[in-house]
């Protein structure tokens, strides 16, 4: 099925900056939804249940998967991350682009099922600028640091499957470059094979009359 809506992925390496980033850009800019994931890992001080995520417990999250409820989900650095369905299903359905902040995995599996999709990947502007954020971010145990820029490697290794990079410099270009980006994106003949039919039709149309 056709949507106007346009599915967006955002990935990148942990402290690359995406959630900060979304957040912002959801603020400045109408028509985008934010989808919200579930997860099994616990809640960082000051997230809430219901806005960052839906904090679930494993059994809690094994059932959501047996009941198709989600999109797409994956393990990443011992938790479980997934996409639960029905929010996109309708956003998408309503016009909204809708945005999925996951990891690589996730975005995989979400090219698969909707092929049309864009596919954003968040660059830090190195990586000793990543692990000075992550770090900074203060969030984690040095062990779980660890681990992520360990993983940062590995999700390195699959950039060339994304449509575009965006560097998050500076905060603000870097949630301008996003926008123009996507609006871009409206504008290609495959989003608009509607719209380009019609006017092939009225041309021949036209050109009938004119004879
Ligand atoms: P992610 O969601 O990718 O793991 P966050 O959005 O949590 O990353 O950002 C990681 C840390 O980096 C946070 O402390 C955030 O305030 C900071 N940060 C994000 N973007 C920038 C930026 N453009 N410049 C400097 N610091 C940033
Ligand atoms: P964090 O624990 O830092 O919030 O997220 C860890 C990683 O999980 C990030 O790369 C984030 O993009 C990813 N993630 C968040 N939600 C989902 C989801 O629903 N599905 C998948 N596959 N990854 C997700």
């Amino acid at each position: 099925m056709k949507h106007k809506g346009i599915l967006i992925v955002v990935s990148g390496f942990s402290g690359a900056g995406k959630g900060t980033l979304m957040k912002k850009l959801i603020q400045e800019y109408d028509n985008y939804a934010l989808s919200i994931s579930a997860t099994t890992r616990t809640p960082r001080p000051g997230e809430e249940d219901g806005r960052e995520y839906f904090f679930l417990n494993r059994s809690a999250f094994e059932e959501k998967i047996a009941e198709n409820g989600l999109i797409e989900y994956a393990c990443y650095c011992d938790n479980y991350y997934g996409t639960p369905r029905d929010y996109v299903e309708k956003q998408l359905e309503a016009g909204k682009d809708v945005i999925l902040e996951i990891e690589i995995q996730g975005a995989l599996k979400i090219k698969e099922q909707y092929p049309m999709a864009l596919l954003l990947f968040v660059m830090p502007p190195s990586a000793q600028e990543l692990e000075r954020r992550l770090i900074g971010r203060g969030t984690e145990t040095p062990d779980v640091v660890k681990k992520r820029m360990n993983r940062a490697i590995e999700e390195a290794q699959g950039i060339e499957n994304y449509d575009y990079i965006v560097v998050n410099d500076d905060l603000d270009e870097c949630v301008k470059q996003l926008h123009e980006i996507i609006k871009a994106a409206h504008n290609t003949p495959l989003r608009n094979e509607e719209f380009i039919e019609n006017i092939r039709t009225e041309l021949a149309v036209l050109s009938k009359g004119e004879k």
